[in-house]
């Protein structure tokens, strides 16, 4: 038996399964979330991304009235995570929170399988953490001109732990080793949550990483710290010194950590997922939790799309360049 449709019921068809699509929007983002959120985080368990994560996600959870649960896809400097969410369903349910990494991977991977400005949905800056000069207990460099004279001396017999290439471990690392001319061998972890347990152990020399993985060793005194990469002291730790201004004039860098989504978020999750963001920013559990580890939440101007869709666009112009006239590539 055939059936016959005739071209304008087939056309009613359509346009009526494509407003209900549309009026059914409103309808999705009034009961959005009705279940757990899976963040993204693109690093193990542990780390600093997974510590602001974990603290962002309880805000969240607070003002969503859904868990918004983690999940660690680590791997490749964070790329592996990254393609997962821009391949992930636009429903609300997968967001994703990366950090610089997303800015440095198109220049670092020539091969990248999506495109980091356009394949995800924006939803704004979370927070700006300096990083630190790290390195086991036992390291014989007593300050940061030990560290760079012992560095240029003992060069790649000296161990630099990092989180794969298009991490923060990795960037600052690569300006070290340019700063002071010397190649260290480098041992990539899927994140410096593990970097940090083989630093404690003393498998590795050292590394350059967050406050947010690295406040509470030094504090504890089971690792030696040297100085701060940002271009102020870091009121947490106040007696390490300035890097740019003790021996490494230009060496500067701040992880910034963003959230996003998959591209072709509806707007009305997409404003849901703002209001919790701009409420975790000024939470002040977040506040707290940040500061004791060195660092504060984004202003809430900075927790917007347009803010982190303009800054990540400008930083991958400017690590384009930075890494272009380094020469490193990860494929
Ligand atoms: N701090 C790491 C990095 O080097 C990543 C992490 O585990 O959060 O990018």
């Amino acid at each position: 038996m055939t059936i016959q449709v005739s071209k304008r019921a087939m056309f009613s068809a359509v346009a009526a399964l494509a407003l209900g699509a549309l009026s059914s929007q409103p309808a999705l983002a009034q009961s959005y979330p009705d279940k757990p959120i899976t963040m993204i985080v693109p690093f193990s368990a542990g780390g600093p991304t997974d510590t602001v994560g974990r603290i962002l996600a309880q805000s969240m959870t607070g003002f969503l009235k859904q868990q918004v649960i983690i999940e660690n896809v680590g791997g490749a400097g964070g790329t592996l995570g990254a393609a997962r969410v821009a391949r992930a369903e636009p429903n609300g349910y997968t967001i994703f929170l990366h950090h610089i990494g997303q800015s440095t991977a198109p220049a670092l991977y020539r091969k990248l399988s999506y495109n980091a400005a356009d394949d995800f949905t924006p939803i704004g800056l979370v927070a700006d953490v300096p990083m630190t000069l790290v390195a086991r207990k036992d390291f014989p460099a007593k300050d940061l001109k030990e560290l760079i004279a012992y560095v240029q001396t003992h060069k790649d017999k000296v161990t630099y732990a990092n989180a794969g290439v298009g991490s923060a471990s990795h960037l600052c690392g690569m300006l070290l080793m340019s700063a002071i001319k010397a190649d260290l061998t480098t041992v990539p972890y899927k994140g410096t949550g593990p970097a940090m347990n083989d630093l404690l152990g003393g498998q590795v020399d050292f590394m350059c990483d967050q406050t947010t993985n690295t406040t509470g060793q030094i504090k504890a005194g089971k690792i030696k710290a040297y100085a701060v990469t940002t271009p102020n002291k870091v009121p947490s730790l106040p007696d390490l010194p300035v890097a740019s201004a003790n021996g490494l004039p230009g060496f500067e860098i701040a992880v910034w950590h963003g959230l996003y989504a998959p591209k072709n978020l509806p707007k009305p999750i997409a404003d849901k997922l703002v209001a919790a963001l701009q409420h975790a920013v000024k939470d002040p559990m977040v506040k707290q939790k940040l500061a004791d580890l060195g660092t504060e939440p984004a202003s809430p101007a900075r927790a917007t799309p347009a803010a982190l869709d303009q800054f990540l666009r400008s930083e991958i112009v400017k690590w384009m360049r930075i890494i272009k006239q380094a020469g490193v590539y990860a494929d």
